[in-house]
């Protein structure tokens, strides 16, 4: 697969981006001063492909830039994620497996086990495909069966031959990292049972174009889905989507069922979404025209309330060195001049500076021993569970900053 491409990744019709957010540095590449020299840069450019629907970056820095030993994300760090998965765990074993005789579960980006602990606590077959060693090797710790190795058509096949078929197999927040996309839906075609379900998912776009929430375009989202787009990509090999669901983790996601055609009825939540999405004008040039715009504004927006800050003496925080928030300061131009650290709980983090901005990286109580006159809420998308949080910062006088604004409805 090429890194960057002229061409869309799901149906090879040639695309172009509609705008850029500049030069990028990997969006989870926190570093030391020493690295500041070497940092790699890439062209965050989105497109769209009128003729499959799929919003996707133009160019990817290499896999193994992205997810390698070192990797910081360990979801099973939120609480709120975790009660996320056991729900969506729960859906899958009344509506998928509970009519399976000894069924196997199968995740794709398994991360740390935060999903499938919830059926290895049941005894259910499952098995973990975790491409980064140091995350898989916390799921197997847990007793998670976990392989470390890319998902695609061979190792879909070593997979058959070790366990057999899948009954359901399941992601989330991965597939959209995919860039051969089209080389895992030929797995996944290949491992699902005859009435297998494929059941995963990610980012919205409809959501991201609503809120102008632009942080979801970063290294590691190649594609932003929609119900068009995904319909259209696993059609090619033999699936169809059969339900959609919405869900509010991630600032707006949805979940995608799909299953080998004619094996499950459609609901009609799949004609309906497929009506919103073109009323919404997600297949028209112009709403990614407006989103372009939007983003611009929300730019200025951002930058203006910063400055604003430092000119009347008020010290400001980034809360949470967030994978997303790499898209925004360096789009922005925001570095420690505007914020004077980010403040994060994740120790491998700490210590460091965020990508490009060169912002540094301090412990959670740096931020909670000396409280600032402002954060900027750089996780805005586990605000509820951060407020929860931070009671006492707000008591305290503390204001919040959101880094994007306010949701409304603008395509
Ligand atoms: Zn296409």
């Amino acid at each position: 697969m090429e890194l960057k491409v002229n061409n869309c990744r799901v149906c090879s019709t040639s695309i172009k981006p509609f705008m850029t957010f500049g030069k990028m540095p990997i969006a989870n590449g926190f570093l030391t001063a020493e690295q500041f020299k070497g940092e790699y840069y890439f062209e965050l450019a989105p497109a769209f492909c009128n003729k499959c629907g799929m919003l996707q970056l133009i160019e990817q820095p290499e896999p193994e830039m992205m997810f390698h030993e070192n990797y910081a994300f360990f979801s099973s760090l939120s609480k709120h994620m975790q009660i996320h998965f056991r729900d969506f765990a729960n859906q899958v074993k009344n509506r998928v497996l509970k009519d399976c005789e000894d069924p196997f579960v199968v995740e794709l980006g398994s991360n740390d086990g935060i999903m499938l602990g919830n059926f290895k606590d049941d005894g259910i077959h499952h098995l973990g495909i975790e491409p980064s060693e140091n995350v898989a090797d916390v799921a197997r710790s847990k007793g998670i069966q976990t392989v470390s190795e890319f998902f695609n058509l061979k190792l879909a096949e070593q997979i058959v031959a070790d366990h057999g078929h899948a009954d359901v197999v399941l992601s989330a927040n991965v597939m959209c990292h995919i860039p051969d996309i089209n080389s895992v839906a030929e797995g996944i075609s290949l491992l699902l049972k005859s009435d297998g379900m494929l059941i995963f998912e990610d980012p919205y776009l409809g959501d991201m174009l609503i809120k102008t929430s632009y942080d979801q375009i970063y290294d590691e989202h190649v594609f932003i889905f929609s119900a068009t787009s995904v319909a259209w990509l696993f059609g090619q090999h033999g699936l169809e989507l059969i339900d959609v669901l919405p869900q509010l983790t991630h600032g707006g996601s949805m979940r995608y069922v799909l299953a080998p055609k004619g094996s499950h009825p459609i609901s009609e939540n799949v004609g309906n979404i497929f009506i919103r999405e073109r009323e919404q004008g997600l297949d028209k040039a112009e709403t990614y025209d407006l989103f372009r715009k939007n983003c611009e504004a929300s730019k200025e927006r951002l930058v203006n309330l910063l400055k604003e800050e430092k000119k009347v003496g008020r010290r400001v925080v980034g809360y949470g060195a967030t994978s997303k928030s790499t898209t925004i300061l360096n789009y922005c131009g925001i570095g420690p001049s505007l914020i004077e650290f980010i403040s994060d709980t994740t120790p491998l983090k700490q210590g460091k500076f965020s990508p490009g901005m060169h912002i540094p990286v301090k412990p959670y109580e740096t931020f909670t021993e000396n409280y600032p006159d402002t954060a900027l809420l750089l996780a805005w998308n586990h605000q509820t569970e951060i407020m929860e949080k931070e009671k006492g910062f707000t008591e305290h006088g503390g204001r919040w900053l959101s880094p994007l604004p306010e949701e409304k409805s603008k395509t």
